[in-house]
């Protein structure tokens, strides 16, 4: 489905990254993959499966530092034409408050956290336009945090709602070029940002037993989403958020068994 797209994928810190399920998936269905990663321990996790899906385009950005994502689509612009798709996997916030009362969230955490884990989607989304065309597809990643709330997702919640509307903005600048940009929503799924989460495993293990297909998202789910959203059969959605959760946002109560 993807044979011939070139595509960057933003986020991978490991073999249980979202951002690896999808470049993994994109992979499979014939894309062409370059890398960003954040930082040389980062980049020495990244260097062998980026070689296993035959990629040896790599690239060191933190998304905080614009000189750093200038490079890198400097490199990116000299090494390919065009870009036909951008997935952006990146979020942070300070782990200390992912946990207790959001009341407490402090303005430092607040802004850095809507800075990576939001902002820096503008950033990429703007330096990517000029390479992409008809056809291109951006995707971010998000959680239901975002408008239910969800305990100890706290400032993230809030950095999702901003994502999702950020989305939604882009999608409308973009979308005369012929450009979609869209977000996937999984469920909670075990990877270095998942964990960081107060709370993460009884989370996973709620929605595992409540969701209407009592399953959590695999990276499989995921990555069959993006493929389908970069190609032409997702060809006129964009401004959406896409739920790869088992069903579970559409409970109103837990399963009887389960209270
Ligand atoms: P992960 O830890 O594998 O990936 C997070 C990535 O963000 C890492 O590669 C990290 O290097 C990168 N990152 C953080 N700060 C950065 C910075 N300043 N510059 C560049 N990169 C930076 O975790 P993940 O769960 O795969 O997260 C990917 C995305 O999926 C995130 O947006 C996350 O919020 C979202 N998501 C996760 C879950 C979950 O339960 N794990 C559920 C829904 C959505």
């Amino acid at each position: 489905m993807l044979q011939g797209k070139r595509g960057l994928v933003m986020g991978v810190a490991n073999e249980r990254s979202i951002a690896w399920g999808i470049a993994r998936a994109c992979a499979g269905a014939g894309a062409e993959l370059a890398f960003t990663y954040q930082g040389a321990a980062f980049g020495e996790r990244l260097a062998p499966l980026a070689a296993s899906v035959g990629s040896d385009f790599m690239v060191d950005v933190d998304v905080t530092d614009d000189a750093s994502l200038d490079r890198a689509f400097a490199a990116l612009s000299a090494r390919w034409d065009r870009l036909d798709f951008l997935i952006h996997a990146v979020a942070f916030s300070d782990k200390t408050e992912l946990t207790g009362r959001f009341l407490n969230t402090s303005r430092a955490n607040f802004k850095n956290s809507l800075d990576i884990s939001c902002y820096s989607l503008v950033e990429v989304a703007r330096r990517a336009h000029p390479m992409m065309g008809p056809g291109g597809s951006i995707i971010t990643l998000t959680y239901q945090g975002s408008n239910r709330v969800t305990p100890f997702y706290n400032v993230m919640g809030v950095a999702k709602a901003a994502l999702e509307a950020a989305v939604r903005y882009l999608a409308n600048d973009l979308g005369p070029d012929g450009i979609r940009v869209n977000a996937i929503s999984p469920g909670p799924m075990k990877t270095l940002a998942g964990a960081a989460i107060g709370g993460a495993r009884k989370t996973f293990k709620h929605t595992e037993m409540n969701a209407p297909l009592r399953s959590n998202a695999t990276l499989e789910a995921v990555g069959g989403t993006a493929v389908y959203l970069i190609s032409d059969a997702g060809a006129f959605t964009t401004g959406e958020v896409i739920r790869v959760d088992g069903g579970y946002h559409v409970l109103g109560m837990p399963q009887p068994e389960n209270i």
